[in-house]
């Protein structure tokens, strides 16, 4: 469902990705962890766009992302055709990113609407579906400011999944959180995870990954180190690095 095949990315001269190659499969769900700078959150942002990476390619559902045909020439794609790519891939961030000026029901409607030019009666509806599914029904009307931090990040998940995509990215959507309402959002993530959701989570909460994730991938500097399904890892890691990662945050 998403391949990226050889992403490297500079920033002013420094390797932030080196080579990355990753696969994750339909309605699979990878586990991206490693050491603060390791280029994680780079890596999700390459993959709907956000960072344009300096080579290799990176495809959802076997269409290469950013990339328009015009012709037989593969050129840079447009606005227009970069947003209706991005609809297939919803994306859940660490700082809370809802519209502060728009309620909760107005939030969820605004991209289909907008992009996907779905009528706004449908939109409504979807998006009180997606709102009980996230358990917040009772607060279509609220702004943004008078939610906590986990049910906004709870509101930003229904957000992300109002345009149907096929793959969600989350870059850790609990650090921002106190520790009594990382388990909410987390249970939101694990229901999209049994419902088949195929989904590439950056997160530091090893357990939560140990149960969720299909594959982990362990980055550093740059590089994926090594990925496994989830008890290999945790279990035995071949390399140092890796054990050493997982020894500091258990
Ligand atoms: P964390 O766990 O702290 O979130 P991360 O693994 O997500 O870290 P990235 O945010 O991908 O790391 O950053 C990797 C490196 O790239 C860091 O050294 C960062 O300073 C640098 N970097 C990221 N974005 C930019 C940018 N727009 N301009 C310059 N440098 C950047
Ligand atoms: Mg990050």
């Amino acid at each position: 469902m998403v391949r990226l095949i050889g992403i490297s990315k500079s920033f002013g001269g420094v390797t932030v990705l080196d080579g990355v190659d990753l696969s994750v499969a339909a309605g699979t769900v990878t586990c991206v962890v490693g050491p603060s700078g390791s280029g994680k959150s780079t890596l999700l942002r390459c993959v709907n766009r956000l960072e344009r990476p300096d080579s290799g390619a990176i495809l959802v559902d076997g269409r290469p992302v950013g990339l328009e045909r015009r012709g037989d020439r593969v050129v840079e794609a447009s606005p227009r055709v970069l947003a209706r790519h991005r609809t297939s891939v919803g994306m859940v961030f660490q700082a809370l990113n809802l519209f502060p000026h728009l309620t909760v029901l107005q939030n969820i409607v605004e991209s289909p609407v907008a992009v996907q030019r779905v009528r706004r009666d449908e939109a409504r509806a979807r998006a009180r579906e997606l709102l009980d599914r996230v358990g917040l029904a009772h607060k279509e009307r609220a702004y943004p400011r008078e939610l906590s931090g986990g049910e906004q990040q709870r509101v930003a998940i229904a957000r992300a999944l109002a345009v149907r995509p096929k793959v969600m990215l989350f870059d850790e959507p609990t650090s921002a959180l106190d520790p009594e309402l990382i388990g909410e959002v987390l249970t939101v993530v694990r229901d999209l995870a049994a419902g088949g959701m195929t989904m590439l989570i950056v997160t530091h909460e090893l357990r939560f990954a140990a149960e969720v994730a299909d594959e982990i991938v362990f980055m550093d500097q740059g590089r994926i180190v090594e990925q496994g399904p989830p008890a290999a890892m945790l279990g035995r890691p071949r390399h140092e690095r890796t054990a050493r990662f997982f020894a500091t945050i258990q």
